[in-house]
């Protein structure tokens, strides 16, 4: 149950006054919601003003400075109506000891100038100050009160982040309104930390980011930020500590590795692991044989053999007598594992299975039948693997593909369906050790360093889109000498009807000049479509394909040497490099273009730069996270750290090991939350909706 004391923060947004329905739209997207009766007035308190508006500067009228926010006191002398039916606007005048000023309105309705500014009254009034002929003027001001009531005038206002159709006074009244909700919270921090980090309480923290006095105020380093970015992190590490204790618990199926099946396939395959993969499997093997639930993150670089590790992983499991999946986040790619798969893993004599969205009719009905006889011992497919129609005979590992955003929330839905399988988690963006702890908590890491002897180096090269004539002859000398090549084009979302086009537009001149050795795959294809296209790709038959960012992660086509990506300028650099890594992968010399439309911003020139000089994705991960910042990394758009709302990895790296620590201190010393501390903690997690971790605790 969620603490009385949060009740206030957690009313619905819209019993805050001024909020209609109408309005209820424009926040719901202004804070990330999904619709508005998903805000609650916390979610209010959580948006952060961005700059403020400083009104302090009273110059007096002779010295205000052009285009800049003053405030004037002085007295009304006369108004000036404009003639009747013109479009001249009302001026009222003032002085002061220095000068006169004409604070201007246009298209006045009825009298009420008369009454906010009677002549003779002195008045003060704030706005920016025009020169115009030698006079100065303000038009519209910001405030206007009598001078006995300058007081309540504003000198300093915060400045919000806004959303089209939302004025800023109509939200700062609704911030207004929600600030007096903020109790008086129990401390849930150390009584040591908050003495040495000098954190006010979280309660002043939040009248604090909400009053700021200056930019320094504004600074993510500000005493206040950092009080609450040190919550966020502390609310996400404990609830991860929390999940993670509990799943581990609920887990522990030990897995018998006896080699039965690995040993034929290991000698059957046509090469050797290098020394890194048979480390990994060496861990993950070691996790699933105890009594814990192994979590495993197998982080290796584009083409370093993760699949091989996934596959010697699975053999393991079924060789205890249960089952495995592996799920892909694309369909192209678990069809594509499937085929990969089933040829390796031949010599096990083993059954092997697809399941996709695709998989339908009497065919899924089959399959599934298969599965829940235990038939089926390894199962390939998409998140249609964990659809409640899928019932697993004995499920021991779950292996996840490419696939960073598979975060705790998934793992409980497994944990959920009564099914606990060991985790092996396959990530080829390498993920810095800070991102991925605010992702998945503490987790293990394995990671493949070393990629397959005898790769060869790519060639990188960056040109303009003015030589994309170039480009094509060479392209032709290339395919005449049987090379295959992709030429990427954007596609920053699927449904972007524009991006569509451009895609489409490129196959049709590229198909001018190669005939039917283009073949097109972008996401909008139905799935057999898509499939036959990398199939002929893959065959031969197609040597050129052009296709949108689909192909980014883990196709695999070992004898494409040439990779053409266009407005290489629009992705991120990250993922680049993935999109790069689809050739170099068989023993021919590869080569990379990335064709940028110019003129670049210096960033965007050190952002290519950086993919020229170096193949080496974890240093591209940290340049990108430097030039980029976070959002961008984990491919969500939106700035800072994805799902923190204050917190940022850049400026509170520090934060963040201190709450993981405390996360583990206190899951250790406290695991059900009961002492003091604990229900002041409980508070914590509620008031950043991090509450599911509390549905596991003992005494919940
Ligand atoms: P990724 O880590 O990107 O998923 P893959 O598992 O797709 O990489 O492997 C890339 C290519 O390298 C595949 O063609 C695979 O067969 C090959 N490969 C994997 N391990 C080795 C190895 N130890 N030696 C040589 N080639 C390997
Ligand atoms: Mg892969």
């Amino acid at each position: 149950m969620r603490p009385a004391l949060l009740d206030p923060l957690f009313a619905p947004l819209n019993s805050l006054p001024g909020i209609g329905p109408k309005a209820g739209e424009l926040y719901a997207r202004l804070l990330g919601r999904e619709s508005i009766d998903d805000c609650r007035v916390i979610d209010l308190i959580f948006h952060a003003p961005h700059s403020l508006i400083d009104r302090r500067h009273q110059p007096g009228i002779a010295r205000a400075p052009q285009g800049v926010i003053v405030t004037i006191t002085g007295r009304v002398d006369r108004h000036q109506p404009p003639p009747p039916r013109t479009s001249q606007p009302y001026r009222v005048f003032l002085h002061d000891d220095t000068g006169e000023l004409a604070l201007t309105f246009f298209r006045v309705k009825g009298n009420w100038l008369e009454k906010a500014l009677p002549v003779n009254e002195t008045v003060t009034v704030s706005g920016k100050v025009d020169w115009f002929n030698g006079r100065p003027s303000m038009v519209h001001p910001d405030y206007m009160v009598r001078a006995a009531e300058a007081e309540n005038l504003p000198l300093v206002e915060p400045v919000y982040p806004l959303t089209a159709g939302l004025s800023a006074r109509i939200l700062r009244k609704a911030v207004e309104a929600a600030l007096p909700r903020i109790p008086d919270f129990p401390e849930w921090i150390d009584e040591a930390l908050t003495e040495k980090q000098s954190f006010l309480s979280a309660r002043d923290s939040f009248l604090a980011l909400h009053d700021p006095r200056d930019e320094t105020d504004l600074d993510p380093q500000a005493p206040a930020r950092r009080r609450l970015a040190y919550d966020e992190f502390l609310a996400g590490q404990l609830s991860l500590s929390l999940v993670r204790q509990r799943l581990r618990k609920v887990a522990g199926t030990p897995v018998h590795a006896t080699g039965k099946l690995s040993k034929p396939v290991l000698a059957a395959l046509p090469f050797s692991l290098t020394a890194s993969q048979t480390t990994a499997i060496g861990e993950v093997l070691e996790d699933m044989a105890g009594t814990e639930r192994m979590l495993r993150l197998l982080q290796g670089d584009v083409g370093s053999g993760k699949t091989a590790v996934a596959l010697m992983s699975m053999l393991a499991a079924v060789e205890s007598g249960g089952q495995a999946v592996l799920m892909a986040p694309t369909e192209i790619l678990a069809r594509q594992h499937f085929t990969t798969l089933t040829k390796m893993a031949a010599p096990a004599g083993i059954n092997i299975d697809v399941l996709t969205g695709r998989t339908k009719g009497r065919e899924r009905e089959a399959i599934l039948e298969r599965i829940v006889s235990g038939e089926t011992q390894i199962v390939i497919g998409t998140h249609a693997l964990f659809q409640d129609t899928v019932v697993y005979n004995n499920l021991l590992l779950a292996v996840v593909d490419e696939q960073h955003r598979f975060g705790v929330h998934q793992r409980l839905r497994l944990t959920a369906k009564g099914i606990s399988p060991h985790m092996l988690v396959m990530t080829a963006t390498p993920i810095p050790r800070t991102l991925v702890l605010a992702a998945f908590g503490d987790m293990d890491v394995s990671k493949l360093t070393e990629k397959p002897a005898g790769r060869k180096p790519i060639q990188t090269v960056t040109v303009s889109t003015e030589r994309t004539g170039e480009i094509v002859a060479r392209l032709r000398t290339a395919l005449d000498e049987g090379k295959k090549a992709y030429w990427i084009c954007p596609l920053v979302e699927e449904s972007e009807a524009s991006d569509l086009m451009s895609v489409d537009e490129r196959f049709q001149t590229l198909k001018s000049h190669f005939g039917t050795e283009v073949g097109l795959v972008h996401g909008r294809m139905n799935g057999a479509d898509k499939d036959a296209v990398m199939l002929a790709f893959k065959n031969s038959e197609i040597r050129l394909l052009v296709a949108t960012t689909v192909v980014e992660v883990g196709v695999d086509v070992p004898d494409a040497t040439i990779m053409v990506i266009e407005h290489a300028e629009r992705f991120g650099l990250a993922q680049l490099h993935q999109l790069r890594g689809r050739v170099g992968r068989g023993d021919e010399a590869s080569t990379c273009i990335l064709l940028y439309k110019g003129p670049l911003s210096e960033n965007g020139r050190a952002r290519l730069s950086i993919l020229r000089e170096t193949e080496d994705g974890f240093l591209i991960a940290e340049e990108d996270l430097k030039l980029r910042g976070e959002g961008e990394l984990l491919g969500t758009r939106q700035s800072g750290t994805p799902g923190f709302r204050i917190a940022s990895l850049e400026a509170h790296g520090d934060l963040l090991e201190i709450a993981r620590k405390d996360a583990a201190y206190i899951v250790e010393r406290d695991p059900d939350l009961t002492s003091a501390r604990g229900e002041a903690l409980r508070t914590l997690l509620y008031l950043h909706r991090r509450d599911e971790a509390i549905r596991f605790l003992r005494a919940g």
